[in-house]
């Protein structure tokens, strides 16, 4: 796809973010690039319209900047999966390994209806921890996992599901 070089060249890599040997993926500088960052939606829209795909799932907080261009575009609505104490309704919760202790997602009881069919979005999937948890939850409420999607991989996952990664192996990979 000749957009995904446009994309790969707007998104900085930071070394030593947050910490010593980290090589920080930074897509703020994408957001800062009108026609990367609008590839990059399209991208994800191009992928998923026409898939009958109702629900749109968020991870906090750097999947909160793609996930609602994608759902509007494609007709679905958005559901933020958020970190702990940040939804005021009721909730059910998942909690996942980090490389130093856990973390956790919510989502809001009633967001989603059992078999409505869902995507989820981050920006980047490292170990897919994450996004494991993200379709734990989302299987949960009742909901068909249909893909994940990231703009970025960084290195292989394993997880049972597809995910599609543009930047920068142009995948799709799954375990
Ligand atoms: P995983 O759970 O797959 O190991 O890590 C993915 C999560 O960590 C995503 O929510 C992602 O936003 C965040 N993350 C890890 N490393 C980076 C990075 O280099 N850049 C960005 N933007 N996010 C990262």
């Amino acid at each position: 796809d000749p957009r995904l070089q446009g994309i790969s060249e707007a998104i900085r890599v930071v070394p030593h973010f947050p910490k010593q040997g980290i090589m920080f993926q930074d897509i703020t500088t994408l957001l800062l690039d009108h026609k990367a960052f609008k590839d990059t939606v399209d991208i994800f829209v191009d992928r998923y319209r026409g898939m009958n795909i109702s629900v749109v799932a968020g991870v906090e907080a750097r999947g909160f900047v793609f996930g609602p261009a994608i759902a509007l575009a494609i007709g679905a609505k958005f559901v933020p999966l958020r970190k702990p104490r940040k939804l005021p309704g009721e909730v059910i919760s998942e909690a996942y390994e980090l490389e130093y202790g856990t973390d956790c997602l919510e989502i809001h009881v009633g967001a989603v209806q059992p078999g409505e069919r869902a995507i989820v979005i981050d920006d980047l999937v490292a170990t897919g921890g994450t996004l494991s948890a993200a379709i734990r939850l989302l299987e949960r409420v009742g909901a068909e996992v249909i893909e994940c999607a990231c703009v970025i991989g960084v290195r292989e996952v394993k997880i049972n599901i597809w995910i599609a990664c543009f930047i920068p192996n142009d995948m799709p990979f799954r375990d």
